[in-house]
């Protein structure tokens, strides 16, 4: 059967560079997330077209990672629409530290954005003419937020948790806890009776018991070796790089990703014993960055390959 939102209610199911976007009519317009910068123009689209002539009155983000608010300052020139983020975040935004926000970690883009209310856990909101609740979802991100209705049984999850798995561990890279958080945070899912689930990235589900499911599993896959995390970390930023480039020269792979602090640290919770196996691919890499850099490019390609996630086209790396 097919899964039914009420009619104030549209989901946009976007690529994985962007988040999904949740779309509120009724008496009031809102939008929770807004994509990656680099999608903005096609975020504005969908939503102009999907309101007719009606302005979005609201903005709000379940947590400021760049896929999930790339789209935060076109939305608000356009619009002028009030802006709600998740309260821990407001100091950083406020002064748009780059580095607190995670951009400059990642090295993914983010256009300044401001916001005129703060979402915190225990909150309650009208979106779509149903009342929602703000729920607390760290793990994937420490201040992380849940919206969940209730009367109709259905949770915006962000990256929290999706059809299969969810957003990697990023506390942990950093040496701060994420699993034990990532864990509860699937433990408040499951008391919910939610009967529909819409997650930052992917379509919508029905069976949130099989997702759960799912997701203890891989976190006990992942939390019972960091190094796994680690290296899910790695893969992760390749391919959004990939996504938002959409190719990159194999020589420029070793310095780019040298040039991203998360992977630093992921490379080493992996230790270099991790990718050594793998033999290169790429013979001439650019050698200014070191070679352990070569040699987790070398790994992350072959990674990808593997996975049917990237391919190879003569000098470029390509999204697959
Ligand atoms: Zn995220």
């Amino acid at each position: 059967m097919a899964l039914q939102l009420p009619a104030t209610m549209q989901v946009f199911e976007r690529g994985w560079l962007s988040s999904n976007n949740v779309l509120f009519t009724g008496a009031d317009t809102a939008l929770v997330d807004s994509g990656y910068l680099t999608h903005a123009p096609q975020t504005l689209a969908l939503v102009r077209h999907a309101l007719d002539e009606r302005p979005l009155a609201r903005l709000l983000n379940t947590h400021l990672h760049s896929d999930h608010c790339g789209g935060n300052a076109l939305l608000q020139s356009t619009y002028a629409c009030h802006t709600a983020i998740p309260a821990a975040d407001a100091v950083k935004v406020a002064s748009w530290d780059e580095d607190a926000l995670s951009y400059r970690a990642t090295g993914q883009q983010c256009a300044r954005f401001n916001f005129d209310a703060l979402l915190a856990p225990g909150d309650s909101l009208t979106l779509g003419d149903l009342s929602w609740e703000v729920l607390a979802a760290p793990g994937h991100d420490p201040h992380a937020l849940l919206l969940f209705c209730a009367s109709h049984g259905i949770l915006v999850s962000g990256d929290a948790l999706w059809e299969n798995g969810f957003g990697v561990i990023f506390p942990e890279l950093a040496g701060e806890p994420g699993f034990i958080e990532a864990r509860a945070t699937l433990d408040l899912i499951a008391t919910l009776d939610a009967r529909v689930v819409i997650p930052g990235h992917g379509r919508m589900f029905g069976d949130v018991g099989g997702a759960l499911a799912r997701a203890y599993s891989r976190l006990d896959y992942l939390s019972s070796d960091p190094r796994r995390n680690a290296e899910n970390a790695v893969k992760v930023m390749v391919k959004f790089l990939l996504l938002e480039r959409q190719r990159i020269a194999l020589v420029e792979l070793p310095g780019v990703l040298a040039s991203i602090p998360v992977v630093g640290s992921a490379m080493g919770l992996m230790g270099g014993e991790a990718f050594a196996d793998d033999r290169p691919l790429v013979e001439r890499m650019n050698s200014t960055p070191s070679p352990a850099y070569i040699a987790l490019a070398n790994w992350a390609i072959a990674s990808l390959i593997r996975a049917r996630a990237a391919r190879i086209d003569g000098e470029w790396l390509l999204d697959a």
